[in-house]
């Protein structure tokens, strides 16, 4: 039994726990879903809830598609770094979606758990253009699964109000800027992390011989 509960955890079987709050981070039902949302303790991913303000759902007027992947990347960066202050970034992804579970929902994944609790207990203070942030760790684990497949080969005749994510992608050029840039600081950071090892490590030897010579001495005399 208890494999079996297992096995269906998180899925549509699963009776108890809900199914999109545990692939998508996010549900329509919010507090009053019949299923539970069990918030992860520790986890690779945070979520910042209703980030990113996308200009072509508040204007009335169209936007050239130019003018919006600008806006879009200028974002994106602008976050990208920011999160990438706090460990090493694996993925970040923006949702497009416009249902209010997902709307401008930004989840980073994080190469280790702790770089992300960090991230949450740090922005949880903050502001991003005038409003407070509110971020939590996510169960997500795989964004493949959160995705819409109708929407990543064509339409999804959901369209925004979808409840997989429909993500909004950075140009592929910025995309590749931010990972050289993140590989670099890593490297960087190695790098400094071996030549204080090294320079703890000359440390110890010394007083090791300091040692020899004081028991070298005490047997002369
Ligand atoms: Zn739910
Ligand atoms: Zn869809």
């Amino acid at each position: 039994m208890a494999e079996y509960l297992a096995s269906i955890y998180g899925t549509e079987k699963d009776k108890v726990n809900c199914s999109f709050y545990f692939k998508i981070g996010a549900c329509r039902h919010g507090e009053r879903c019949s299923r539970k949302h069990v918030k992860p303790t520790f986890s690779q991913t945070i979520l910042i809830a209703n980030m990113y303000k996308n200009p072509a759902h508040e204007q009335l007027y169209t936007i050239p598609p130019d003018q919006l992947q600008q806006d879009f990347d200028l974002f994106y960066e602008d976050v990208f770094m920011e999160l990438a202050k706090f460990g090493e970034v694996e993925e970040m992804i923006v949702c497009d979606n416009i249902g209010d579970h997902l709307v401008g929902n930004v989840y980073c994944q994080y190469r280790y758990e702790e770089a992300a609790g960090n991230a949450v207990d740090s922005l949880n203070d903050r502001f991003y253009a005038g409003r407070p942030l509110y971020a939590e760790l996510s169960p997500v684990t795989d964004f493949r699964e959160a995705c819409c497949r109708q929407h990543e080969i064509a339409e999804c005749n959901r369209g925004g109000f979808c409840n997989f994510m429909h993500l909004r992608h950075p140009s592929r050029a910025l995309k590749r800027d931010l990972q050289d840039a993140q590989r670099l600081s890593v490297r960087e950071k190695e790098r400094e992390s071996r030549q204080k090892r090294r320079e703890e490590e000359d440390d110890r030897y010394s007083r090791h011989d300091s040692d020899h010579r004081r028991y070298k001495y005490d047997d002369d005399r």
